[in-house]
Parts: structure tokens; sequence; C-alpha cells
């Protein structure tokens, strides 16, 4: 089945055209980070109206970029929640619009869904499998025992992991978002310089809080006496970034042995992060586990990774409405019941 797969749930307006759920023929993300750069974060409305302006040209470019025309898609797919829902709003209405005029089916998938299943567009990883969600708004870990059959074995309390990259990121001065640039130059810096706190390491559950982590680092920069700099700031973002993904990975793992599953998947935003990649892959071959990760361009927003649910659901005939509605939170393990 060929089908048109749309995101807008945040501040990536993206399109893409996906072949049985496998085989990715486009991909087209038009960021509005520099728009919201100099805010500090994502600015809602202005996330709306900047959607707006885009959803059509991707699309456009989707279609020609893959080499079809709105004739040949057999289904469309789109972001239903969780998001900003002025942002979720206009994805949906733009899917309706086609699926009414084009008289083609229509399903919403759900935002993070699209992240955990991301790897399948380019490896097979049988079910069932843990997944590490580690984005902007997620640190959750998810069972997924089949597309649609979700459970939820832990979440944060506070702050998302990618939350805490950007927040840190800010404090040390690094611009918004600053996950990527706190990756860079931790490579550089010796991660056991500062000892940051490792929140519920030792808690017997798998939920995350990494608001801690932040107020540490808020303290360690108004003890010095000036901005931090060269050596120094490495030092600090190796540091933090240890905390975070020892956190992530500990917990991961633990996971993955109370749970009995042999295959991890760590997608999302934060997902690109090398220390994570770095550490998540040896711990994963001292237990005789296999990870995966997407590729960058898979972890971060796109649409191309809905189309590996919405391919399926659309096959199945699990088909929306024209009042399908955004779902500003939707928890993934109640998809299954919601889909219409
Ligand atoms: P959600 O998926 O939870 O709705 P989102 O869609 O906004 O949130 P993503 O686009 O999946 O989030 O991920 C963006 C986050 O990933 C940002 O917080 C960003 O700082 C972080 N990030 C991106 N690259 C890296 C990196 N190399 N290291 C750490 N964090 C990173
Ligand atoms: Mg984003
Ligand atoms: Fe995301």
């Amino acid at each position: 089945m060929l089908v048109l797969t749309i995101e807008s749930s945040c501040d990536e307006t993206s399109a893409a055209v996906v072949r049985d759920g496998q085989q990715v023929l486009a991909n087209i993300v038009a960021s509005q980070v520099d728009v919201h750069a100099r805010y500090g974060g994502v600015v809602p409305e202005l996330a709306s109206r900047k959607h707006m302006q885009a959803i059509s040209v991707v699309i456009d470019e989707a279609l020609e970029k893959a080499g079809v025309t709105l004739d040949d898609i057999e289904g469309i797919a789109v972001t239903r929640g969780p998001g900003l829902v002025g942002a979720l709003l206009v994805g949906l209405a733009t899917a309706k619009a086609l699926a009414f005029a084009r008289n083609i089916p229509l399903v919403g998938v759900h935002h993070m869904e699209g992240h955990i299943l991301a790897p399948l567009l380019e490896q097979e990883v049988a079910f069932p499998y843990l997944a590490l969600a580690v984005s902007g708004g997620h640190s959750h870990l998810y069972r997924v025992d089949g597309i649609g059959r979700y459970q939820i074995l832990g979440r944060t309390l506070d702050d998302a992991a990618g939350e805490a990259f950007d927040k840190v990121a800010k404090l040390l001065g690094l611009g918004y978002p600053g996950g990527a640039v706190v990756d860079r130059l931790a490579a550089e810096g010796d991660p056991a310089a500062i000892d940051f706190p490792r929140p519920l390491l030792h808690k017997d559950n798998f939920d995350f809080s990494f608001s801690g982590i932040k107020t540490a680092m808020l303290y360690h920069v108004k003890a010095q006496s000036g901005p931090i700099q060269g050596q120094q700031l490495k030092d600090v973002a190796a540091s933090f970034q240890q905390a975070v993904v020892e956190v992530l990975c500990k917990k991961t793992l633990r996971a993955a042995r109370q749970f009995d599953l042999q295959r991890i998947v760590v997608a999302g935003g934060v997902a690109c992060n090398k220390g994570l990649r770095r550490m998540m892959a040896e711990m994963a071959a001292e237990q005789g586990r296999e990870v995966f990760f997407p590729s960058p361009a898979l972890c971060q927003d796109n649409a191309a990774m809905l189309g590996v649910a919405g391919n399926a659901y659309l096959e199945q005939g699990l088909c929306a409405d024209l009042d399908l509605n955004a779902r500003v939170n939707w928890p993934l393990d109640q998809v299954g019941a919601t889909l219409d």
C-alpha cells in the first residue's frame, strides 16, 4: 500500500511517502527551530501558524521526491496526538481534506508509536521488544508486543530526557534546543569531572526523574565566579550527559532483564545522542541483548515513522471518520481501543 504520512505535533512540519510500511520513498521535514530559538522554547501559536505555511509545501515536495502523485496514494496516516493542539489540528485538517477530496482512507497514529516503530523502516526487529522513548516530551519505557499492542512500564515523573538536555543547555548559555550541542561538547569532556546525582537509579521501578540533575546543574553554575567556558564547559557537559545516560541505560537494561525482553529499541530525538548510543550498546552486549537505534533522521520528528503503524492499520481497515479529532493527552497503551 502506498501511504502518505503527515506529522505536525510540535515544531516540525513533515510529510512522507511510505510503501508497504517498509520502504521510505520520501521523508521531507521543515523544522521551525529558528522561529522558536529566540524565545528559548516552542511558542504554540507560532508553531500552528508555521505549520499552516509549510504543510502543503512539504506534501508537494514529498510526492515529487517520491515520484508519485496524489492519484497513486492509497491511504493517509496522520499524527493524532499527543502534542500541541493547534499544531496537531493543522496536520489533521489537511489529512482529512485530502482523504475527503480523493476518497481515500485515513487513520490517526500516536506520535510515540511512530517513534518506537521507526527502526522497522530500516531493519527487522522481531516482537516483543522493549522500547526506550527519549524525546522532548517523553522518557518512557514500553513493552511492544506488536503494532498497536503497547504496555507502559515506566515514565518520567517530571522533566523528559530531552527537556533536561534543553534546559541544561540553556543554563550553560548554549541556546535552544541544546541537546545536540551538549552531545558535541561532551565528546571532548571528562564524564567523571562532576558527580551529578543519578535520580531513581536504585528505586525498584522503571520511572525516571531528571529535574534533580537540572537543579544540581543550576547550583553548579551559580557557584562559579564567572561563565563556564573552554575545557570546563566540556567537562560539565560530559558529566551531565553521563548522569542522564547512565540512569537511562541501567534502568532500561534492568527492565529488559525483569521482563525477559531480548531486543531493545531506543527512539526519539535523544536517541541521536552519541553517549547514549555507546553506553546502551555496551551494556546490552554485556547482557547478550540486541539493541536497535533508528538512524538520526528517523529519531528526530519526521512523518515517515508513522508509516509502519499507519500502513498496518489501513490494511486492516481500521480507518477513521472525517470527525477524527486531536488527542492532546493520549497514553500509548490506549491506542488499540481508540483508533477511530
Ligand atoms: P515528543 O516526541 O516527546 O513529543 P518532541 O517531538 O519535541 O517530543 P523529538 O523531536 O523527538 O521531541 O526530540 C527532540 C529532543 O531531542 C530535543 O529535546 C533535543 O534537544 C533532543 N536531542 C536531539 N539531538 C540530541 C542529542 N544528540 N543529544 C541529546 N538530546 C538530543
Ligand atoms: Mg521537535
Ligand atoms: Fe517526537
